[in-house]
């Protein structure tokens, strides 16, 4: 091995690829990271972080007017676009800051630049080569955009935590969680907020009730869900946008935001050139292992086009890690990933939906709570909470966890401990409930409404 040969190369400093870097530098491995743009990648920069800041932005909102049911009867302030910005980018800098610094006290070498692969073990980044035992690509994904006219006057979520505006009227397209998040902050922070729904329901994927459920909840914050509706093409007017719809109805809008789903960043790799076999997709196929067909090279995170969710990534970089740099024996299993939606309501979930557990299990029982919380008697908002639990009848196994209300995501993460430990129906019905909260409801529900 040539002493300039480094053990590991890094394709993005991402969620993936910090954590890989960072975990084989520190077990002593030679490691360099090629990163394009801000370190972190998507998750810091326009992902998680930044939407969670406005979510928590837009909750406000509702706070001040539900102040008034507990004796604070404040005035609802102007809200400060540009002032919200600047507090997101600040902070998104600190962070950048972290990342790198993170990076360097572990001993990991930064590469700045677009890097390409030019064999199984040469990376190259702004006409400088790198020879690495590994090379591990964790670019993860981008914004698909529709293919309609005038897709180019709309945006994709990457633009929204920055638009110069702030858009009074915005319509977004698409039933995902981005959208529906996008939906939900943006209406928080005061915008009349349009989203059109091609299909029948919002959220693919998740349990049909939850879905149900938070559309009306939604709706009731004013967000105009439009089920069944074709977008057709967008026209630009000045600074307005035309949306076309299939039903010749043309809506109004300051900015259009197409939330249509996302593919893996391989385009310009060189991925296929040295070899590396991609999907439909341009997903980089990889085995348990996350070895791509070419043993040297592997993938992690949202370039495999997998579970898309930065605790996946990470955990995916752990194994790497164990497997080039230590045991070997850490592997991830896929079941039971708990996640959070964070729409106003939030949803939280873990498990199978109804119909998977139906479609997996002989027979199935369900427990459902829908109500009113303690906070909502006095603060005026109609927002109610839907509990349900979905429990294979044979093992009484709780095998689907759901809720959409305040705090959904920090109620279920603990739930997702129970569940992965295998806890029955009756270990819930054994626990003791914190009271009140809303959370103790699912220690509570006794009578099963579906069988
Ligand atoms: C709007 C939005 C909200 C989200 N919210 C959540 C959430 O709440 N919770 C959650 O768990 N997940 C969320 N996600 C998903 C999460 O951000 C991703 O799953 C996660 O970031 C994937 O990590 P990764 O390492 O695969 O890729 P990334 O974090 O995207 O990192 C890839 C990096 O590679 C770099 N790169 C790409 N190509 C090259 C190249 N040729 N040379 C050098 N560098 C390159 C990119 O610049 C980027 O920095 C969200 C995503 C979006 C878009």
């Amino acid at each position: 091995m040539p002493s300039q040969e480094l053990d590991l190369f890094v394709v993005g400093a991402g969620s993936g690829g910090v954590r890989a870097a960072r975990m084989a530098a520190q077990r002593g491995a030679k490691v360099a990271v090629a990163e394009m743009a801000a370190l972190g990648g998507t998750c810091v920069n326009l992902g998680c972080i930044p939407k969670k800041l406005y979510s928590y932005a837009a909750h406000y909102a509702e706070a001040f007017h539900e102040a008034h049911g507990f004796g604070w009867p404040v005035e609802t302030p102007e809200f400060d676009w540009a002032l919200l910005k600047a507090n997101r980018a600040a902070e998104i800098g600190r962070l950048n800051g972290v990342y790198g610094a993170v990076l360097e006290a572990a001993g990991a070498t930064l590469v700045r630049g677009r890097a390409r692969l030019v064999s199984a073990n040469e990376v190259e980044v702004e006409g400088r080569r790198h020879r690495a035992r590994h090379i591990l690509v964790a670019t993860g994904g981008h914004a698909l955009m529709p293919e309609v006219p005038g897709s180019e006057h709309a945006v994709s979520s990457d633009a929204m935590f920055d638009l110069p505006r702030f858009p009074k009227r915005l319509v977004i397209v698409g039933a995902g969680y981005i959208a529906c998040e996008m939906a939900s902050i943006f209406r928080g922070l005061g915008a009349q907020v349009t989203q059109l729904v091609r299909g029948s329901r919002l959220l693919r994927g998740f349990d049909d009730d939850v879905a149900a459920f938070l559309a009306v909840e939604m709706g009731k914050k004013g967000v105009d869900i439009r089920l069944g509706t074709h977008l057709q093409r967008i026209e630009r007017q000045g600074e307005q946008r035309l949306v076309h719809l299939h039903d010749g109805q043309v809506l109004e809008a300051d900015t259009v935001l197409c939330a249509t789903g996302r593919g893996p960043n391989t385009r310009g790799l060189g991925l296929e050139e040295v070899g590396v076999k991609l999907g439909a997709r341009g997903e980089v196929i990889v085995d348990a292992q996350y070895r791509s067909c070419v043993p040297s090279i592997l993938a992690v995170g949202d370039v495999t086009d997998r579970v898309q969710l930065t605790p996946v990534a990470l955990a995916e970089a752990m194994v790497v890690v164990d497997q080039l740099f230590g045991e070997g024996r850490r592997r991830l299993d896929y079941e039971f990933i708990p996640t959070a939606v964070f729409t106003h309501p939030n949803i939280g979930t873990v498990g199978w939906t109804e119909s998977e557990a139906r479609a997996r299990c002989a027979a199935v029982r369900t427990y459902q709570s829908e109500f009113r919380s303690l906070k909502h008697t006095l603060s005026g908002s109609s927002e109610r909470t839907l509990m349900k639990l979905v429990v294979d009848d044979a093992s009484d196994r709780v095998v689907g966890l759901h809720m959409v209300g305040a705090e959904a995501g920090e109620t279920v993460q603990g739930f997702a401990v129970a569940m992965r430990a295998g806890a029955t129906k009756a270990v819930f019905d054994g626990t003791i409930g914190i009271h009140p909260t809303a959370a103790e409801e699912f220690v509570t529900m006794r009578e099963p409404v579906g069988r």
